[in-house]
């Protein structure tokens, strides 16, 4: 078999190497050929197609203990898979041991002291739906089949983050397996450098099998969801998203996306592939304020479809689900925006005129508020002069599409970025960024990471990542 060293070096490894793992896992081993293979590869992403040298399904810490321990025994390339959502496909590397955490999907909820505690592999939704029992929420993203762990490790927003900042700024405590296959706590009280280093450093210093969320009383209903337009309307929708957004309380987050309109039951037919501007709502406040507060979007033109009604903040977590499927070809640009000005909206029409997939989107998610109020050294994840971000979305099926598809979201971005804050978020990045974006988007605590980073992980073992180099 072909292997990666840590280093990347390829080098010949004797599958009976593997004879000293199996014995210590409770989970499957998982090489070439097998079965199971080819789906414990494959990422949200179908760009990425890469061949580990084999798959650790870890069932529990002392899995991940076991595997860490044996990348270190024989210099192996190590990546982690949690939810498998990267854009840039970074759970996944060729000829690595992957550990992969998706059969560790456990939520524990103290509803008394409001904190979830959830293993590393879990998915948003799976966290949702075990605080939701309590009208309870942490603060996660959009779209609940997205990993918990890589979105806390590079930040994270969602419909809650206005109110309570980045995901990664609600988080208690982890627990985190290290370079040295130790287990460790990191909290503001133990090992609090590394606490610091893992809200927004990502991956870099150890596989993270526990997250502690603070939970905070939301739903269970909640006014949420989305009201469309005809294309045609952009301008004067873009310029009621701007106003709107600007005076919203924290309790409503506003996203903008322009796109063809999917096959979604609530559009008509007719509808279907043709290009809308649509409005999405969440409003985390009383639902009789919340309805006031949404009226205006409501009666605004002639939507052709609304579904922006009273529903369990759950579903609404689930809302844009089928929008991004698993297994299609995907290729973002993002930016920070410090605000929606109007050249912005004039100049985003544009580009979402020259969409020529039906699966692609101009995206603005507002974000403003909690974060902005915390100090910049609070977490690496910085940007805190962010107010909205900026998606350009390209989504497509074929792969020889590729080169159009990617050179519609280049161009938009180029176009868009002289809005931007200078700044971008890490988990949006794909594969083929340039060092100065990376750098852009981690910010100024890059130095303290790679002092964290020395202490933690000097041997870069954790490197299938936004990789910080130990200082
Ligand atoms: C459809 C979609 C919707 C999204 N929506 C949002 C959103 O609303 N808000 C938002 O903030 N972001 C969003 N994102 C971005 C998301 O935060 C990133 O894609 C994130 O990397 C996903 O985490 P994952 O665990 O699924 O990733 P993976 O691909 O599994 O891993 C990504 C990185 O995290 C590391 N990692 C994963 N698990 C662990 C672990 N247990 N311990 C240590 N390192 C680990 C990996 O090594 C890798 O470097 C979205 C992405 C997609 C594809």
């Amino acid at each position: 078999m072909r292997a990666r060293t840590t280093k990347g070096i390829e080098i010949d490894f004797e599958s009976s190497r593997f004879d000293s793992l199996r014995p210590r896992l409770k989970g499957a081993l998982i090489l070439p050929g097998e079965p199971a293979y080819d789906d414990s590869r494959a990422v949200w992403n179908a760009m990425i197609d890469r061949r580990p040298l084999a798959v650790v399904r870890c069932l529990g810490v002392a899995d991940v203990v076991a595997a860490v321990l044996f990348a270190r025994e024989h210099d192996l390339l190590l990546s982690i898979k949690g939810g498998g959502h990267n854009i840039a496909g970074l759970a996944v590397a060729e000829g690595a041991l992957m550990l992969d955490l998706g059969l560790m999907r456990g939520v524990w909820v103290d509803a008394e002291r409001r904190i979830a505690r959830a293993q590393g592999g879990c998915l948003l939704g799976d966290v949702d739906r075990e605080t939701q029992l309590h009208g309870l929420a942490a603060v996660l993203g959009f779209v609940s089949a997205t990993g918990i762990a890589g979105l806390t490790l590079g930040g994270g927003f969602g419909y809650l983050t206005r109110r309570y900042g980045w995901t990664s700024d609600n988080v208690v405590a982890m627990e985190v397996v290290t370079a040295e296959g130790q287990v460790v706590r990191a909290s503001s009280e133990e090992n609090s450098d590394l606490f610091w280093g893992l809200r927004g450093g990502g991956g870099n210093f150890g596989v993270v099998t526990g997250i502690d969320y603070a939970l905070y009383p939301v739903g269970p209903e909640i006014v949420g969801g989305v009201v469309a337009w005809p294309q045609s309307e952009a301008p004067r929708v873009l310029e009621l998203y701007r106003r709107l957004a600007a005076e919203a309380p924290e309790e409503l987050t506003l996203v903008t996306l322009m796109r063809p309109a999917p096959p979604a039951p609530w559009l008509p037919k007719e509808m279907h592939g043709q290009p809308i501007v649509a409005i999405l709502a969440c409003h985390t406040g009383p639902p009789e304020e919340a309805e006031k507060t949404l009226a205006a979007i409501k009666t605004f033109g002639q939507p052709v479809g609304d579904i922006l009604v009273r529903r369990p903040y759950a579903q609404m977590q689930a809302l844009l689900d089928a929008t991004q499927p698993k297994g299609r070809r995907y290729y973002w640009k993002s930016e920070y925006l410090p605000e929606i000005a109007p050249e912005l909206c004039a100049a985003a029409i544009a580009q979402a005129a020259k969409i020529r997939s039906p699966h692609s989107a101009v995206i603005f998610f507002q974000i403003a508020g909690a974060l902005n109020r915390l100090a910049v050294e609070h977490s690496p994840v910085g940007n805190r002069d962010a107010q909205y971000v900026l998606n350009i979305a390209g989504a497509w099926e074929r792969p020889e599409d590729d080169a159009a598809q990617i050179a519609w979201a280049r161009d938009a971005w180029d176009e868009l970025k002289r809005f931007s804050t200078g700044g971008n978020y890490v988990n949006f990045l794909t594969e083929d960024e340039s060092p100065e974006r990376v750098a852009a988007a981690l910010g100024p605590g890059v130095n303290r990471l790679a002092e964290v980073k020395k202490q933690w992980d000097p041997e870069n073992r954790f490197r299938v990542n936004r990789n910080i180099q130990p200082a």
